[in-house]
């Protein structure tokens, strides 16, 4: 029989799992890691990278990068890259069709299913782009299933007793809270709610900013302005930030970051060197990190409470506290989650992990390898019309257990009208214009009748994976009438067959460049091990030792952007000396 996996496609990292001995493991990618960067790139040579190989040559790579494409899911955003367009689906389908490959080498098998989860919150346009972006990797998506429901999967998997149980998913560029009732295997989502543009990425932010101000004031050169250094500083301030969850000082180092060409006044200098200090050298302590991002933990309340009154409970309600995503390690997210609910959260699954296993579990409810387990999700959003006056017309209110439909009649408003408009939204807000729209839909083919008398029932379901169908009949006739979607996002059936033959023509050119893919890893992992070099022997070794392995790492990480292999292993050659000299 053929396997199932589940797939966490994270803002940041994506893992994935499957069931084995009847159990929900995390597969290692080809690289050894249980986490994939969700990073895409192409070489100046037009070959593509995914996964750490891509994030290894970022800084030295940033226009032919792409990172958080999830953040421009289901949206009409388009990446260029070496001049050529890409969909948000397109770039995750990379992301699928590696992790895809990597499963499928580790267990020496095809795999064509996939349980996909997508944060909660998502609406359907952005269900749909993810569907979208499986199938053109190659998958089978037996079901599109939300990050938090996933979670509790993981969790409450054998869980006799009922418990009231709240998730809070903090990733790298979504957060998402759920309410969820567990027991006797029956997983029902009560509420769910959540901020799609609120993440790790924004913490991070708040510390680039902070230090390119700082060595603005310091150097005079603004580390923002240059796309190199700015990714460097992203970078640095992400591992600061991670190293701050567990340490109450960090230090931050940055050589050579502001280019030589640099004068002091700020402007390019023809190329010569000024002979300034041209290295970041910077510490933060958590007190201040806290500080300055203080603001955006309070973001994290107004779902929450939203949430809550959705399913009817106040925070006494709520038996035990679930924390999910790499940024609730965070110590100030744990506190506010013990604060706002008097208990100590739920921390001992690994965050990085349990919506992937989640999904793997899943997938073996589908597959028939887990029995008496039932998921019950709900619709994050209600779904709706425009009516008179623009304004919005709920039909399935949201937090509707799903699948679910409704229907509603139409009648013509002109005698012999054969053809009528309808504009379906998704939203909460009363104006039909602050809505998400999610098509206009033609109903076409009416019998013309006299104005009044034409009865065409349409009805608007959500199936299982939270994704909207609309379909319609004539009632008289009985007939199905005609429906023209119209939704900028979504791609026609031909635009997902193209892509798909695109992908078949990618993997066999990426079968085809599997030694250069190795010399890839071999220089990632090299890059690596360099890093874990430098931090530890930062008191240790001398600065002109290390600045020496920085300046290598660079060049490799250059050569990893330019994508000749030849050079990629002379420099991780390079690298290595250097490690041994260590
Ligand atoms: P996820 O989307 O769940 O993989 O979460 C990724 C986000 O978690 C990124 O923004 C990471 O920087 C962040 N993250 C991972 N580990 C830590 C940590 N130890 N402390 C703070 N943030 C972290």
């Amino acid at each position: 029989m053929t396997k199932a996996i589940g797939i966490d496609l994270g803002t940041t990292y994506s893992v994935a799992a499957l069931i084995e001995d009847g159990r929900a493991k995390v597969i290692k990618n080809a690289e050894g890691q249980n986490l994939t960067p969700s990073v895409f790139a192409e070489t100046v040579r037009g070959h593509k990278l995914v996964g750490s190989v891509a994030r290894r040559q970022a800084a030295a790579n940033p226009e032919k990068t792409v990172v958080s494409i999830k953040r421009h899911m289901g949206t009409d955003y388009r990446v260029s890259v070496n001049g050529r367009a890409y969909s948000p689906q397109e770039i995750s389908a990379f992301i699928l069709r590696k992790i895809k490959s990597d499963v499928e080498k580790y267990l020496g098998e095809q795999v064509e299913k996939a349980v996909i989860t997508v944060p909660a919150y998502f609406n359907d346009g952005q269900r749909q782009a993810t569907k979208e972006a499986g199938m053109m990797a190659g998958f089978d998506v037996m079901r599109i299933i939300n990050e938090p429901t996933a979670a509790s999967l993981a969790y409450g998997l054998n869980r006799e007793e009922i418990q009231t149980i709240l998730v809070w998913d903090l990733g790298g560029g979504t957060f998402d809270v759920s309410i969820l009732e567990l027991g006797d295997g029956l997983f029902q989502v009560k509420a769910v709610s959540g901020n799609t543009r609120l993440g790790g990425d924004d913490w991070d932010e708040r510390l680039v900013d902070y230090l390119a101000e700082k060595f603005m004031n310091e150097h005079g050169f603004d580390m923002k302005s240059d796309k190199m250094a700015l990714q460097r500083l992203k970078e640095a301030s992400e591992k600061a930030k991670r190293e701050l969850s567990y340490k109450l000082r960090t230090k931050i180092s940055l050589p050579f970051i502001k280019p030589a060409c640099y004068s002091a006044k700020g402007g390019r200098a023809g190329g010569t060197h000024s002979g300034e200090l041209s290295n970041l050298e910077a510490s933060i302590d958590r007190e201040t990190f806290e500080a300055i991002t203080a603001d955006l933990k309070e973001k994290l309340l107004g779902p929450t409470w939203q949430a809550l009154a959705d399913a009817k409970l106040t925070t006494e309600g709520i038996d035990r506290v679930v924390l999910v995503g790499g940024s609730t390690r965070m110590p100030s997210i744990r506190r506010l989650a013990e604060k706002t609910f008097h208990k100590n959260p739920y921390i001992k699954i690994n965050p990085d992990e349990v919506v992937g296993i989640g999904a793997a579990v899943q997938a073996g409810v589908l597959m028939g390898e887990i029995n008496d387990v039932v998921l019950v999700d709900v619709t994050p959003l209600s779904l709706g019309l425009e009516t008179q006056g623009s304004l919005f017309a709920r039909i399935i209110p949201r937090n509707s257990t799903i699948p679910t439909s409704a229907g509603q009649i139409f009648t013509n408003a002109e005698n012999d009208q054969t053809v009528m408009d309808i504009h379906v939204l998704q939203g909460e807000r009363e104006a039909a214009a602050d809505n998400i729209s999610l098509g206009k839909f033609q109903l076409t083919d009416i019998p013309p009748l006299p104005r009044g008398k034409a009865q065409v029932e349409v009805t608007f379901k959500i199936d299982v994976n939270g994704i909207v169908k609309v379909s319609a009949q004539d009632l008289h006739t009985e007939e199905q009438t005609g429906i023209r979607i119209d939704a900028s996002h979504l791609l026609s059936d031909d635009q997902v067959e193209q892509a798909v033959r695109e992908a078949e023509a990618h993997a066999e050119e990426d079968m085809k460049r599997r030694e250069e893919v190795e010399i890839n890893i071999q220089a990632d992992n090299m890059i690596r091990a360099a890093e874990l070099v430098i931090e530890e022997n930062e008191e240790k070794q001398s600065l002109s030792c290390l600045g020496e392995i920085e300046r290598a790492i660079l060049n490799l990480k250059e050569a990893l952007a330019e994508g000749e292999s030849g050079v990629i292993e002379e420099r991780t050659s390079e690298l290595r000396k250097l490690l041994e000299k260590v």
